[in-house]
Order: structure tokens, then sequence, then C-alpha cells
């Protein structure tokens, strides 16, 4: 297939997680009844005025700010005019030719060697993030159609990328990369099962060296990050056969179907939308400060790959791990939190919440988690000062994140503390010694490994309160002795 490249550019429409609608006091929420969230200005009754939402071109600016964009001072808006039962107001408020933000980058990660390897970085450019309101919802079932209008009016911003992507695995990390910054600055959830972020690909294909661009398919219906992949990756493929068949692309909007893994035509560009935009005269332009834009700028925080570089190079935390907290902002959190206030042993920390806090928290709010950065770092102290034993600490976390209790009064209260009794430890290291022979032999002729059983014995017979540090220190007495 290397005589083809394939060439990729997306529309990712994402919902601002503000608290009311972009031109009225409208709330919006996910998950509401049918049309509660509703009022005259998303309903489009005549007479009434739409007041913009500060709050969603901020976020929208400090989202541009994150990708490096170039900032609009000044932006209007237009309308988008069509009749379909989605838009109450038959026609969509949006920019056409003048974003808020152009230009910019998506930095992204492609899939290492192995999961344990980081894999190569690049940067997707993109072509601009316009600002515009959401549609309502239709779903069409046997006796009939129905529309829920709580979605219309929502803030979305619209990602376009430059057709910058050349393979499904570019269009995977993209959009992973999107989705994990834009929760990092709290722009969104981002998720696509709700329709909080939503994607359309361009895709076309053009001999391997060339540089002009083929004719694009736009797919559409594409609904999770590995629907747009399958999609993609079978788009590809489609065009090198009909290609390679003498057939023409033809410019068309073709629709997914992810449960028969196959795309059909939906309209062709003899078809295509028109629009009928005009300036929107119910809204003035937007004009944004140099000052507005810089407080936007400042409050961008560390971003997710900054963060990992550094969890890599100053913490020296294996790849794995970070891979796991830093595109996560409820973990990086917990782990910066829990750091502040105890820096002594990051790497024990960042396992702790990697491995035994998700799992834990899997199916639960984390707003509801009882266990905080103060029963971590109090719990990873403890085990460090020799207090509790490693194994009593699995007990101790799983005692703390049940109750909220902290972790030196479950020690306390469970007797759990070390006590390392060096007379008791010896009399049981001899009585092991005595009861195994045969493993205690292949030790003495060499077998290492033939420890473990010796140390195992140990280990239960002291409950686990005794660390394995001081059980291997009186062991190796006892059988040098
Ligand atoms: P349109 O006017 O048809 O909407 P745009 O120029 O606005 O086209 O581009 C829409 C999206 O399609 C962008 O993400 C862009 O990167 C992508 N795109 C444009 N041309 C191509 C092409 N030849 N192959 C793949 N993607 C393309
Ligand atoms: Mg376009």
């Amino acid at each position: 297939m290397s005589h083809y490249e394939a060439v990729i550019g997306l529309e990712v429409h994402v919902q601002l997680k503000t608290r009311t609608k972009l031109l009225t006091r409208a709330p919006y929420r996910y998950g509401e009844e049918p049309n509660t969230l509703t009022d005259e200005v998303v309903l489009g009754l005549p007479g009434t005025l739409p007041v913009l939402n500060k709050a969603a071109i901020l976020k929208a600016v400090q989202v541009g700010c994150m990708f490096g964009c170039e900032i609009a001072r000044r932006c209007k808006w237009d309308r988008k005019n069509y009749f379909y039962p989605d838009a109450p107001k038959n026609y969509q408020v949006s920019q056409l030719d003048e974003p808020l933000c152009k230009g910019g980058f998506v930095e992204i990660e492609l899939e290492g060697a192995a999961r344990n390897i980081q894999g190569e970085h690049r940067k997707v450019a993109l072509n601009r993030i316009h600002v515009e309101e959401d549609v309502g919802k239709l779903t069409h079932n046997s006796d009939g159609s129905t529309v829920d209008f709580n979605r219309a009016g929502v803030p979305l911003i619209e990602i376009v990328s430059e057709p910058d992507m050349h393979s499904a695995e570019e269009v995977f990390a993209y959009l992973k990369s999107l989705e994990m910054h834009l929760r990092a600055v709290g722009a969104s959830d981002c998720d696509m099962e709700k329709g909080q972020m939503r994607c359309d690909a361009n895709v076309s294909i053009r001999p391997t060296g060339s540089m002009a661009l083929g004719t694009k398919v736009e797919l559409k219906n594409l609904n999770s990050i590995s629907g747009v992949c399958n999609g993609v990756r079978h788009e590809i493929q489609r065009q090198i056969r009909a290609t390679e068949a003498g057939e023409a692309i033809v410019q068309e909007t073709r629709r997914w179907d992810a449960e028969k893994n196959d795309s059909y035509s939906m309209r062709s560009k003899e078809s295509a939308h028109d629009y009928r935009y005009f300036t929107d005269p119910d809204l003035f332009p937007i004009t944004l400060s140099e000052a507005q834009i810089e407080e936007q700028r400042k409050q961008v925080p560390e971003l997710p790959f900054a963060k990992q570089e550094r969890y890599l190079t100053t913490l020296h935390l294996p790849y794995t791990v970070t891979s796991v907290l830093c595109p996560d902002k409820r973990l990086g959190d917990f782990f910066e939190a829990t750091l502040a206030l105890y820096d002594k042993n990051p790497l024990s920390i960042a396992n702790w919440i990697a491995n035994d806090l998700l799992r834990e928290s899997d199916n639960q709010p984390w707003e509801s988690l009882k266990l905080t950065p103060q029963h971590l770092a109090e719990l990873v102290r403890l085990v460090d000062d020799g207090v509790i034993s490693k194994q009593s600490a699995k007990d101790v976390f799983l005692a703390a994140f049940q109750t909220g209790e902290m972790p030196s009064k479950i020690v306390k209260n469970k007797g759990l503390e070390v006590s390392v009794d060096t007379d008791e430890l010896q009399t049981l290291c001899e009585e092991v010694i005595a009861a195994f022979p045969k493993p205690v032999a292949e030790y003495r002729a060499g077998k290492e490994k033939a420890l473990n059983v010796l140390k195992g014995q140990l280990m239960k017979r002291t409950q686990g309160k005794v660390p394995v540090s001081a059980i291997e220190k009186v062991l190796a007495e006892c059988l040098k002795g």
C-alpha cells in the first residue's frame, strides 16, 4: 500500500462546560428531562434577543492560548441558515470567516514500540477554532420522531485541523490528545458517548511523494474515538481500491455505520447545502483586550505532556506510571497534592494512585472519595518510617479508602505497628529452617530463589507485621550461623 499516502483533516465539535448556554441564561446539564432546559431565546420566540455568555468566550480563548493559536481581537458572528426541526430559530449562530482563533497546533504522542516505551511526539497543525451554538437532538423511532432542545444553544467550539494527519493511528493520537488537553483546562469532559465531543473526518489519498491534495471525502456519524479510527482506516482502503480500479474519487459526504463496518454516500458536492450565511444583526462583534487575552493565557495550567516530561526527568518516575497519571487531571492533581504534603517518595505515591486508587475508585464519583492526599501522604510516610510493613499498608489503604479514617488511627486500632522483637524473630527463623530442610539445602547449594519459600513462611508466621527487610536480615544471619 506504499503507493499512496493518506491525508486526513478533522473537524471536532466540543461542548464547552459552562453553566449556561451561549446566548441566554438557560442552564445546561446532560441527562435532564427533554425540553426542560430551554427558554424563549433557545426556542427562537419572536421579540427575543440574545445576550452573549462571556465565560464561554473566555474559555474558548483559553483553549486557543493552550494550542498556541492567534487570538482575534475582534470577530463577528454569522447566521448559518437552514430549515430543519433540530434548529428552532431556523439558523445557527456561528463564525464563518472571522474565527476567534487561528493557526496553532496540537501535540500528539504516537504509540511507542512497547507499552512501557514512550512514543514519538509530533505536532498536528490547526487551521482555526471558532465558536458556535449547538442544535437540538432528534430521535427517530418506529412511531415517529422526537426532538429535545435541551442541547440547543449550548456553546460549542469547532476545532478544525489542517489536512496534516496521515494514518488512523495519528487520528487516534490526535483525538486522545485533544481530549486530554481540553480536560486539563476544564473546557469540556469530552465524553463522545454523551455527545460532548463529536468528530467529522475528511479523508483523501495521493501518490506517495506528491504534495498536491486529492479529492476529499467527508465521513460523518463517527461516535467514538475507535469509531473514527475504524471509519478512517476503511475509507483510506476504499479510496485506494477505487483508484487502483481506475475510478475517480468523488467529493461527497459519507455516513459511517459502525455496526456494519461500512460507509454509505449521503450527499455529493452538487447537493451540498447553501447556508446563506450573513452577519448576525442581533449580536455585537466580540472585542477582546490584550489584558483579557493575557489573563486567559496565564490561567493555562502546566500541560499534560510538560507534566509528564517533568515526572520523567526530575522525579525519575517510570514512563508507564506517568502515562497513567498525566492524561488524567484527577490523578495528576491527587499526585501533586500528596507530593506537596510528603515529597520523600514520589514513586510510591505514584504507584498507589496509578494502581490502587484507580482500581478502587472505579465506578465511584471522584468527588465522593473518602481517601484524600492527606491519607495517602500519611500512609506512605508510615511505610517509609518502618512503622508498618508493606503488606499491612495494603489493608490500611483499603480501610482508609472505605471509611475515610486516617491511616495512623487505623494502624493504632488494628495494632499494625511493626514490632520487631529480634529474639522472637530469630526463634521463628530457626523453627522454619528446621521445618524446611529441602529449600535450605537448595539455598546452600547456591539456589538463591529457594529462600522465597522460607521468607513466605516467616511472613505468614509474623502475620505481615514484620517488614520483609527485617525478616531477610535475621534469616540470613541464622542461615550463616
Ligand atoms: P470545506 O470548505 O469543504 O468545509 P475546509 O477547507 O473547510 O473544507 O476543510 C474542512 C476540513 O477538511 C479541514 O479539517 C481540512 O483540514 C480538511 N481537508 C481539506 N482538504 C482536504 C483534503 N484534500 N484531504 C483531507 N482533508 C482535507
Ligand atoms: Mg468547512
